[in-house]
């Protein structure tokens, strides 16, 4: 026996003649392998024009007949359109507009019975698309017969919103369909009384159709066609960035769609639930992808992570003791309990106000009863309107509450507070109360955390010069389960890139030419105001102007990694500011290669300093490229020639003269002796420069031209040392709060004598180490070292928070 397939067409996959022949083609495919039974809705936007048509008033019938004749012409042209039309079904399509039209101005019924005319005005909209598609099929080979479900779906006499009686449903949908040797294209949304009044099943209401048919035939399998991927993250017109679900089981589609997901009808489980029917929710513009299936078995796994958005409502407080007057009031009003979706309250204690939320619907309808209850109790109830909840659903919070305070934190980050929280035990979700604008800014934090595997941070990289282009193949090449980094924008002084879904190495050569231009602030407003959760900007550039940045970024929780020695190097203050700024908002600021590249320096000297030391005396060589230079000498190359040969292999810094005058040395002393708490500027500082007095303002090219010039005056004071068996060292000494750096002659076997590459050597001298020195040596220069050490402040980082 072949399998019983229901396909459940919602009004966004029938809304112009596109939609409907791609509908066509799915229902082809599927009659290839089962029988298909068709469910469908009213076209696109039809049910909402049928409850306009319904509110106009009696009297205004021009404007009544104007939109009844659109209505008949959107249908009747779709045929058309379409050309499958038979005359049959233009006759019928007709014929049902005029019962619209003899509905509508059915004056008696319209008194009498408001609900009955209403639901059977709103009945035509799936009637009339049963109609077109069945038609449609027909011609395309597929012999199809529209079939109208008032005559079989039995319900209450809850208009609007009515109740199924099921037995009876169930039989009469079994014998009217089982026994059809045609495509059965069946309306949803509708049912009738047991006096065949027709009534509908609430707004969406064909997916529950599809889910009472898909009982009545035990069918195997139920797709529900819509206008997104299936089931998501969020509602993609409020989350741009929501991700499709793969899988989730009926209780997790339950508890979704009874919160607020409105891609399916929160009852369509009701009538399969307990039954291996499995349903796809597609998208009927991408039939090749799977969508997302749900089945009764699926163990709840990991891939339930959701969040809808609700609302309006409107909040509002009242004097504890006042609680229960006004907690009655609403129950015996709307006939709801406290609790429910309708309203909810809650107490703290005596001394705070009770809160109240209600629906905005239900609060028009209530406000004169609320003002007139505060008015005997001679209160003015705080009324805050247009809020809406955000409701967060993961499994998470099965196991612990770890997520609400993740997500809060990352709210508070952005300055985002909701006004109410509310957890509900034993639950997996909780819901979050904010201003409209605000719901929607946090949705999609909210959204980017339950997305992102919760260790993915986000990097922003400004420069991609030697170091930064180096980090960034680093970051490419980067494995571990752990963490994943996500390079969502880089820049250099011209052009900026942005992709939210990561940027990589091939984009330099291949696309950062082509990126807007940079624009510093507006770089920090996108990343201030974007919605990444776990951001690092490293400042690769060595500008003054991005060095200004950091405290900005500090201050709204972006992290800062720099491997530009400017911000600790201006004044004192700004070095406090860079400080407490990072303090007050949790941020981190990382720059262990301010000193000494990938070498350990600033991080031991701080772990010194936390475990109580203190540190007496720094000394040394930290300058790799002053190593590379005397060691050159010491060979017997010309000072010129070795200046650009340190050039070219990346060790000096862009302009040499940063290293010749001493400026490098003295800015990474200055970083450190702030570090060990001295309070100090740059002019304390006495630096020898290397740079002859007569070269100083020449620009960069004439200053190299000229260097040769003074070879000789190296040459002999190398030779001058090494007469007495010692060579030339440019080093640093920093001691009871002053700083020397200048040229030192040293002996040639003692160990700042030996170095050699682009060594640094740095001796701490501290209560602990007072005797014998704690030695920190090795590469101190070059790309590849720095760019390490940068990774490694950003994993630092990423294992902070
Ligand atoms: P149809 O006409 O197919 O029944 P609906 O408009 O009723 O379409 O439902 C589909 C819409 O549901 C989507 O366009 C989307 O805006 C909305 N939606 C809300 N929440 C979700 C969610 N979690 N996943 C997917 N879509 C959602
Ligand atoms: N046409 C109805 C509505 O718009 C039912 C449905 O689409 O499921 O609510
Ligand atoms: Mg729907």
């Amino acid at each position: 026996m072949s399998k019983i397939h229901i396909l459940k067409f919602g009004g966004t996959s029938l809304q112009d003649a596109s939609f409907i022949n791609q509908a066509v083609e799915v229902v082809k495919n599927t009659s290839r392998k089962a029988r298909p039974f068709i469910v469908v809705s009213a076209i696109a936007g039809v049910t909402d024009r049928l409850i306009a048509l319904s509110k106009i008033p009696a009297g205004k019938s021009a404007k009544a007949n104007k939109s009844l004749s659109e209505l008949r012409n959107l249908h009747t042209d779709l045929l058309t359109r379409l050309g499958g039309s038979t005359a049959e079904c233009f006759e019928k399509l007709n014929a049902l507009f005029d019962e619209l039209r003899g509905t509508y101005f059915d004056d008696h019924l319209r008194t009498a019975k408001p609900g009955a005319w209403r639901d059977h005005i709103l009945s035509i909209g799936e009637r009339a698309s049963a109609h077109l598609f069945a038609s449609v099929l027909s011609a395309r080979q597929l012999p199809s017969v529209p079939v109208e479900t008032q005559h079989y779906i039995k319900t209450d006499a809850t208009f609007g919103e009515a109740n199924i009686i099921p037995k009876l449903t169930r039989n009469l949908l079994a014998d009217a369909l089982n026994s059809l040797d045609k495509v059965a294209v069946i309306t949803g949304f509708i049912g009738s009384t047991k006096h065949r009044e027709i009534t509908t099943l609430g707004r969406s209401g064909s997916d529950y159709t599809a889910g009472l048919i898909a009982d009545a035939l035990n069918a195997d399998h139920l797709e529900i066609w819509t206008d997104v991927d299936g089931v998501l993250t969020a509602d993609p017109k409020i989350v741009p960035a929501a991700r499709n679900l793969e899988y989730l089981s009926f209780e997790d589609i339950s508890e979704l769609s009874a919160h607020g997901a409105k891609v399916i009808h929160p009852k369509t489980i009701h009538p399969i639930r307990e039954r291996d029917i499995s349903i796809q929710v597609r998208n009927s513009h991408q039939p090749q992808q799977s969508g997302t299936l749900i089945k009764r078995s699926h163990a709840s796994n990991g891939d339930f992570r959701s969040l809808t958005v609700t609302g309006p409502y409107v909040y509002f407080e009242v004097p504890d003791p006042l609680a229960k007057d006004f907690s009655e009031l609403l129950e015996q009003q709307t006939g709801a309990e406290s609790g429910s979706d309708g309203f909810s309250f809650s107490r703290i204690s005596r001394f705070e106000p009770a809160q109240f939320v209600i629906k905005e619907e239900v609060f028009r309808e209530l406000k004169d009863n609320i003002e007139h209850l505060a008015d005997r109790k001679g209160i003015e109830p705080v009324i805050s309107e247009n809020l809406y909840r955000v409701n967060t659903f993961t499994n998470k919070l099965r196991q612990s509450d770890l997520a609400v305070t993740q997500i809060l934190q990352l709210l508070y980050k952005k300055g985002i507070r909701p006004k109410r929280i509310h957890r509900e035990p034993n639950r997996r979700y909780f819901s979050l109360l904010f201003p409209e604008t605000e719901a929607r800014r946090a949705a999609n934090l909210i959204n980017e955390y339950l997305v992102s595997d919760t260790n993915r941070t986000d990097i922003f990289l400004a420069g991609v010069g030697a170091v930064g282009s180096k980090l960034l193949q680093l970051i490419d090449e980067f494995n571990s389960e752990d963490v994943s980094f996500n390079v969502i924008g880089l820049c250099n002084s011209t052009n900026t890139l942005w992709n939210n879904r990561g940027l990589h190495s091939a984009d330099l050569d291949n696309g950062l030419d082509k990126g807007g231009q940079t624009d510093w602030p507006a770089i920090v407003d996108k990343l201030i105001g974007g919605d990444w959760h776990h951001t690092i900007f490293v400042d690769a550039t060595g500008s003054e102007e991005v060095a200004r940045l950091y405290p900005g970024l500090l201050e709204a929780g972006i992290h800062v990694v720099s491997p530009s020695k400017l911000a600790n190097t201006f004044e004192q203050s700004y070095y406090d500011l860079l400080r407490e700024k990072a303090s007050a908002k949790g941020s981190s600021f990382r720059y262990e290669t301010n000193v000494g590249a990938g070498l350990p320096i600033i991080s031991t000297i701080n772990d010194l300093l936390d475990s109580g030391d203190s540190i007496t005396e720094l000394s040394g060589v930290l300058s790799g490229t002053m190593t590379y230079l005397f060691n050159k000498l010491e060979e017997g190359t010309p000072f010129s020639e070795a200046v650009l040969t340190a050039k070219k292999l990346g060790y000096a810094e862009p302009d040499p003269r940063d290293d010749l005058s001493g400026e490098d040395v003295a800015r990474k002393f200055l970083t450190l002796a702030r570090e060990i708490g001295l309070r100090i500027e740059r002019d304390d500082l006495e630096v020898e420069s290397l740079i002859p007095g007569e070269l100083k303002n020449l620009d960069r090219e004439s200053f190299l031209e000229r260097l040769p010039e003074f070879d000789e005056y190296w040459r002999n004071r190398l030779d001058e040392a090494a007469s007495k068996g010692e060579t030339l060292r440019y080093t640093g000494k920093l001691k009871d709060g002053k700083i020397r750096i200048g040229v030192e002659s040293l002996p040639m076997n003692s160990s700042l004598g030996q170095l050699k590459g682009t060594d640094n050597l740095l001796r701490i001298f501290s209560s602990r180490y007072s005797e014998t020195p704690l030695i920190i040596q090795g590469a101190g220069a070059g790309r590849e070292v720095t760019a390490a050490g940068v990774l490694n402040d950003i994993l630092k980082i990423t294992k902070e928070h």
